[in-house]
């Protein structure tokens, strides 16, 4: 714990956890300044509320000296730490930490914390189910959805705090220790913030840095950057892989998923590959993954079994639409990177019509064109990345021009005959046209719904 009663406490960007940081600052007795470079009418709802605790607020930008007068500074993981105010303060000696560890500092309990390029939304929300529905007291935060710091009044000593955590907030970590750490995978994402793939990896690997032979981390063996990691974990590695048998960990042995702890003990049947209610390979991992860390975390293996046949995928993750026509219908408005594309056309045997697009994020989509020319009848792209796309994946299949989500839903809908599907993948992220990936998701959606009735294949 740290002292926060009397300091001068900047928070920086004014997003979800920044605003909850700000509050919780504020409540501990710190005299807190929140700067934001959005200007004051489109801050204008968070505004009084933070003027009603006794926060200072500086929109519209950062004051050079508002930097320079702190104890700390708290830093939205919006913000890249290389920002020129953030890298001065630092160079003058000021600590600046993230969210996730202030939230760390206080928090009581254990932390089962989850990272990855992709999946960890999908894992931390079922490793959720299976700790909550073994009757142990849980509660889940992170990018899911609340704030880790708004679980500090809720936790006790017997918790497990589930949290998904992202390359962003590892980045500003030093104390943040978790009991349990997930790497689900890493895969080239965020290029444009952490500038190298290798830098990116690291700021992944941070969620086990404070680690001790104690703990326990989790690792994806079937992903070559994942397992490299492993050499430097201080914790015990327990393994998951859809592919082969592990020492100790998940895996698949013919259509069962089982579990060891030790390489002597024998492997333990969780439950078969056929009951689990997600579509896809990479929900085989994401299984696995949340499998390894609740058996870690003490859950017995029918309880594991029981809580994953009752899970429903999470929203714009692979979801299913509607069936329109013989054609059916999915969101998969999350999958803002190529990697989680990949899964998505993998998904499917063939016969896919395949919306791609939105605002690049500088990693090259060369990877898609095998299961593109093998699984997909036609890419329909929208979005400031389409010329990128159409040059790099030019040849592996016709690909239209579209423009927008609207023109992109009415011409794979007009092409696409029964028993085929047009997935919404877009391996980029939506804020060229969108304010969010899950705008980008409602708006397929509502798209796709009032294709109903319309007989594409007449009109
Ligand atoms: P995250 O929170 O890491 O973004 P989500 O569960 O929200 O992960 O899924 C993000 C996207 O990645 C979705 O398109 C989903 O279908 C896909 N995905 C989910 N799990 C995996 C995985 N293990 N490997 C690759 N892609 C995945």
């Amino acid at each position: 714990m740290m002292e926060l009663k009397g300091k001068k406490v900047l928070v920086v960007g004014l997003g979800r956890s920044g605003l909850a940081a700000a509050l919780f600052l504020r409540r501990q007795g710190a005299q807190v300044t929140v700067s934001d470079v959005r200007s004051a009418e489109s801050l204008a709802r968070e505004i009084p509320a933070l003027i009603e605790e006794g926060i200072v607020v500086e929109a519209g930008g950062h004051g050079l000296l508002t930097f320079r007068r702190q104890d700390l500074i708290v830093v939205s993981p919006g913000v890249p730490l290389e920002t020129p105010e953030l890298a001065q303060a630092r160079s003058f000696g000021r600590p600046v930490i993230g969210e996730l560890e202030l939230a760390a500092r206080f928090l009581k309990g254990r932390i089962l914390a989850i990272t990855g390029s992709n999946g960890k939304t999908t894992t931390t929300a079922l490793t959720g189910e299976i700790l909550k529905a073994s009757g142990q007291p849980t509660l889940v935060a992170g990018n899911i959805g609340t704030p880790v710091v708004e679980l500090i009044g809720a936790a006790t000593e017997a918790t497990w705090s589930v949290l998904e955590v992202s390359s962003f907030q590892l980045e500003s970590t030093e104390q943040f220790h978790p009991r349990i750490a997930v790497i689900l995978n890493i895969t080239p994402d965020h290029l444009d913030r952490h500038g190298t793939f290798e830098k990116y990896a690291l700021a992944k690997e941070r969620i086990f840095a404070a680690q001790t032979g104690q703990d326990y981390a989790v690792l994806n063996a079937d992903n070559p950057r994942c397992a490299e990691a492993a050499a430097r974990s201080h914790a015990p590695v327990y393994w998951f892989s859809a592919r082969r048998a592990v020492e100790r960990g998940a895996w698949v042995e013919g259509d069962e998923l089982v579990f060891r702890s030790a390489p002597e003990a024998a492997p333990e049947r969780i439950m078969s590959l056929g009951k689990i209610p997600l579509k896809g390979g990479h929900n085989v991992e994401n299984v696995l993954a949340a499998t390894c860390a609740a058996r870690l975390a003490g859950v017995a293996a029918d309880g594991i079994a029981q809580a994953i046949a009752g899970f429903k995928a999470v929203e714009h993750r692979l979801e299913y639409v509607a069936t329109i026509n013989g054609v059916e219908y999915y969101n998969d408005s999350k999958a803002t990177n190529v990697d989680a594309t990949a899964k998505a056309v993998a998904a499917f045997p063939g016969g896919i019509h395949l919306i791609l697009g939105g605002k690049d994020k500088g990693a090259p989509y060369t990877p898609l064109a095998p299961l593109i020319r093998e699984r997909v009848q036609a890419v329909y792209t929208i979005g400031a990345a389409a010329a990128k796309i159409e040059s790099e994946l030019r040849g592996e299949t016709p690909i239209h021009s579209c423009g927008t989500l609207e023109h992109a839903v009415n011409a794979a809908a007009a092409a696409a005959r029964p028993g085929e599907v047009v997935v919404l993948a877009p391996a980029c992220s939506s804020f060229d046209q969108f304010e969010n990936y899950e705008e980008r998701g409602r708006a397929f959606k509502q798209l796709v719904l009032d294709c109903r009735g319309w007989n594409p294949g007449t009109a």
